[in-house]
């Protein structure tokens, strides 16, 4: 019988992940079954525990249970102590691990699919959410030199600096790759859009504005000063936020399905001990969508 695995959330029904698993596998020959996990929204624990418990191998953890899902694992890989947050859970003899792959998926597709070196740059993400939480520690590991996350509530910004630095200072694993815990003054901060300040190299939307198509409001000249703008939302279109960038003069713009196929692979490696190609799957995706 094939190993199991699924995605849970609430909505789940439009997630691609089954897909860039199916695809996965079939490329690297290992025999799993990946499915689709609605689990109640007051029934997160429950739905894993069953899925566990008949047999399955691992979960792919979308909203709203990334939160949940870090509280349940019995344990955690350094990168999902920092987050807060966990998108992967494998279950193991010893207990379910926990792990979010989110910020290593979104500095492969930056770094290796767009050939955007991160090392000194400005970086200015949008929005203060879970995927926000997510991607702070390795954008910081992989060198950027200033991370500002402006949000249209300030508070949660600033809060979820606050969250981070305790959490690099009481959870960031032995080795970390996470250079000068406690960071420099200045080198992290949290505010809201008015404030997020200019000269940013590479422009993140983090927001679910996308989801409802709306503009963000924020000026045109913090996105035609970046190289890059990238929507971590995707869709068969052109996206509003890239629709956005690129009317305000940015040189660049693209959206998150790169990110969703590296977060992707990401976990498969944590899963089965074997890293897919990566290239071949985004391009089919694109594809198809198209
Ligand atoms: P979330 O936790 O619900 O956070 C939503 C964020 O969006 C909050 O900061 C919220 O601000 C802000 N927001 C919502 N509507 C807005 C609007 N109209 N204008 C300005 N800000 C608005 O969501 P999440 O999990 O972080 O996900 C955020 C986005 O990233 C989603 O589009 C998701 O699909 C995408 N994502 C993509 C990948 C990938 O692999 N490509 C992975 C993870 C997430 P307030 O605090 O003011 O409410």
């Amino acid at each position: 019988m094939s190993d199991r695995y699924a995605v849970i959330g609430n909505p789940v029904a439009h997630s691609r992940s089954p897909s860039i698993h199916a695809r996965f596998a079939k490329q690297t020959g290992q025999d799993i079954e990946y499915g689709r996990l609605l689990a109640p929204l007051d029934g997160f624990v429950e739905a894993v525990e069953r899925f566990r418990d008949a047999g399955g191998r691992g979960l792919n953890v979308t909203l709203p249970f990334k939160l949940e899902a870090f509280a349940w694992a019995a344990r955690r890989s350094g990168r999902a102590q920092l987050a807060g947050a966990v998108n992967t859970l494998r279950f193991d003899r010893d207990g379910a691990r926990g792990d979010n792959t989110d910020g290593a998926g979104l500095v492969r597709d930056l770094e290796d699919r767009l050939g955007l070196a991160l090392a000194g740059r400005s970086v200015l993400i949008l929005g203060a959410g879970g995927a926000t939480r997510g991607v702070i520690g390795p954008l910081l590991e992989a060198g950027v030199a200033r991370l500002t996350i402006a949000n249209r509530t300030p508070s949660r910004a600033i809060e979820l600096v606050d969250d981070f630095l305790r959490a690099a200072e009481s959870r960031a694993p032995a080795g970390s790759a996470l250079p000068g815990t406690p960071l420099p003054a200045g080198r992290l901060r949290g505010c809201g859009f008015d404030d997020a300040g200019g000269g940013h190299d590479l422009v993140v939307n983090a927001t679910s504005a996308g989801l409802a198509g709306e503009r963000l409001p924020i000026a045109d000249a913090l996105l035609a000063g970046a190289v890059l703008a990238y929507d971590m939302f995707y869709a068969a279109r052109e996206t509003a936020f890239v629709a956005q960038a690129l009317a305000a003069g940015c040189p660049r713009a693209c959206d998150g399905l790169g990110m969703l196929v590296e977060q992707a692979a990401e976990s498969f490696l944590a899963w089965r001990g074997v890293r897919p190609l990566t290239a071949p799957v985004y391009e089919a995706l694109r594809a198809e969508a198209a």
